[in-house]
Formats: structure tokens, sequence, C-alpha cells
């Protein structure tokens, strides 16, 4: 046995290059709660993108109900936190923060045995196929081209771009923003759009004949994610495949939006569906019904489970999360011809925080002290 002596916890703000939005939400920084758990000498890295709210539901709540514990025994670690946090409801912060310790966890355990994440997994593919992801509604035409545009030049097949902005009141703004992207790409290359629930069903139904005719062959969250009749609607009426998931926090809501047929492929992020663990069994939730699974944002999280599964699309390569990993973390995967590859020479999921780089982004010092 080796136990679980401490968990540190941190919270990083890191502020945008440029204004983002998307349909429904503009930000100008992005939070990033990191969980460092320590046992036999190693420390193991895991976060989510969450509010710095999560820290202290892991200050408060989990820290305590793990620290102790077998480090290889994720599966308990994991139960205890789900039923520590019965009375505060499973939803939102406390599942994100769920996740940034189990993907910790699971960081740590393999760290002690000695091999990376991906290894420990068990690998169904030495790679996964990313798409580029941003195309912000704040883009100016020419900041859009350029970045769809670059990814595609990198040997990317397939980027997505958000529309509906203003809540999907301009349409027409939005399909001139589609041509000016697709015209950047290239006929041949995959085009993708968000809406991030912005629009009426009725609305997206008469755009997604549009975005057909402009080669666009995946509309996510056309209307909200928590309409699942209405995305059920959506994809009997179009032939662009309908993705949505990123806002799932636990398996049940994995199974009803399979079960209602509201989507094609299914989206599910790591970072806020209680972790890796819950991942894998969303991954085998969705092969039950036929569906492949693609991971939400935050890549450097997602690339060892995304090779563990047997049902992967694809994994989102998120502008604003990519260059924050890239700022914060060393031993982040860097894309080649469209894939991202777990690099098996590091131990866990080789990642090791920048912490003199990642300091002037500290905003949280008071949940740092170690409980243990
Ligand atoms: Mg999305």
């Amino acid at each position: 046995m080796t136990p679980i002596e401490g968990l540190d916890v941190s919270v990083y703000r890191v502020p945008t290059d440029l204004p983002e939005a998307d349909g429904t939400l503009a930000w100008d920084a992005t939070t990033l709660v990191l969980a460092e758990p320590v046992a036999g000498g190693q420390v193991g890295v895991g976060f989510t993108y969450s509010s710095r709210a999560s820290a202290t539901v892991i200050v408060d709540h989990l820290r305590e109900v793990v620290v102790g514990r077998d480090v290889e025994e994720t599966g308990t670690c994991w139960e205890a936190m789900v039923r520590a946090i019965r009375n505060f409801g499973r939803p939102g912060v406390v599942s994100a923060a769920i996740a940034a310790v189990d993907l910790a966890l699971w960081d740590l355990k393999a760290k002690v045995v000695g091999v990376s994440l991906a290894e420990l997994l068990g690998p169904a593919r030495e790679a996964a196929p990313i798409y580029g992801s941003g195309g912000f509604t704040t883009y100016t035409i020419e900041q859009l081209r350029e970045q769809l545009g670059g990814w595609i030049d990198h040997g990317m097949s397939d980027v997505k771009m958000k529309i509906g902005g203003d809540w999907g009141r301009h349409p027409a703004v939005d399909l001139g923003r589609v041509a000016a992207a697709r015209d950047a790409i290239g006929a041949e290359a995959g085009l993708f759009v968000d809406a991030n629930g912005a629009y009426t069903r009725k609305q997206a139904i008469r755009l997604a004949r549009h975005l057909r005719e402009r080669g666009v062959t995946w509309f996510e969250e056309p209307v909200s994610s928590d309409d699942l009749s209405g995305l059920r609607v959506v994809r009997d009426r179009s032939d662009v495949d309908v993705a949505a998931g990123e806002y799932g926090y636990d398996l049940v809501y994995f199974e009803r939006m399979c079960a209602a047929g509201a989507v094609d492929v299914l989206q599910a992020d790591v970072t806020r569906c209680a972790g890796l663990t819950e991942w894998l069994r969303v991954a085998a939730v969705a092969d039950a019904h036929g569906l492949e699974l693609s991971g939400h944002c935050a890549p450097s999280m997602h690339l060892a489970p995304a090779c563990a599964i047997r049902n992967l699309r694809h994994l989102e390569y998120f502008h604003d999360h990519v260059r924050l990993e890239r700022a914060l973390f060393d031993g982040v995967s860097t894309p080649e011809n469209g894939s991202l590859r777990p690099d098996l020479t590091r131990p866990g999921n080789g990642l090791e925080l920048k912490r003199s780089t990642a300091e002037q982004f500290l905003v949280d010092t008071t949940a740092r002290s170690n409980a243990s």
C-alpha cells in the first residue's frame, strides 16, 4: 500500500489573448483549478476548468476522504468523493472538483507504478485525432480566417467555429462568417459549428439546411442541450451530425441523452464529468447506444483516456485551453498530422507544472495548505 499523504489545491486565472465569446457567453479569462495529491514521493497533476468554488469543494469536502487511502485505489477514492458530496449536489462545480482530484489521482497512480497513464489505462490506439476549435463570435473575419486556416495549414483536417452570436439573433451574419471560414480552409477541410444552445428549434432547422450547403458536417448544441427532444428534432431534419454533452456531470445525464436519440455523436468533458473514472463509463454508455464519443476541450486531460476507448471520434483542440496548458505545463503533447500522441516515456500524464511561470496567475493561496 502506498498511502496518499496530502492533497494541495491551487487556482490560476489566465486572461484570454483576445476577447472571447460564443452564442450565449462571453469571457476574458479562464480559471484552472489544479489538484496535486502526494504519494510515494510523487506528485499527481489533475485539473478542471471551473470556478474557484471547485477548489473550496476540494479543500472542505474531498481532501479529507482521499488522504490516507491507497493511491492505487482510484475506484474507492472516487466512490468516497461522490458519497461525501451527496448533500451539496453532484452537477457543476462539485463534479468539476471531483474531476480534478480523480484525474490527479490517476496521474499519481501511474507515476507510483512507474508507467505512462496511457499504458496504465491500456491503449486502444496510439494517438487521438483532434480538431482545431475556436473561431469565437468576437473575432473579426480576418482573425477567424487566420485561426481556422492556420490549423488546416498545420495538418488538421477539421476545424470548429462558434456561431449564434447574441443568442442567435443574427443568423445571416452567422452564415456570412461560415462562408468566410469555408473560403479560408478550402473545400476539402471539415467545418464544424457550435451554437452553444443559442437558437430556437425552427431557427436551427432552417440554419442546418444552409450550413449543409456550405459543407458543414457537425452542428453542436443547435438548441439548448437540456432540450433533448429539440436536439432530436434538429437531428431528424438534417443530415449534419448533431453533437452535445459538454454540460454532462454524471452517468445518468449521458444515458438520458443517448436514450432520447438526441445526438449523432456524444460529447463529454473529463474535467467536468467527475473525472477519468466516469468518462470511461460514459464512453461505454455511448458505445452501447452505437455512438462515438468526442472529448470536450482540455486536450491534455483527455489524451490518455481517449487512447483507451474503442469508440473515440476525436478530441477538441480548444484554442483557449491549448494556450493555457502550454503556458502552465511542460510535457504538453504537440499535434502531428492532426493527432495528439501520449509520450509513453514520461510517467503519468506527462504534465509538469511550470511553477515559476504559473505563479503570476495564482489567485487563491488560502486553499493551498495541506490537510495531512
Ligand atoms: Mg461546445
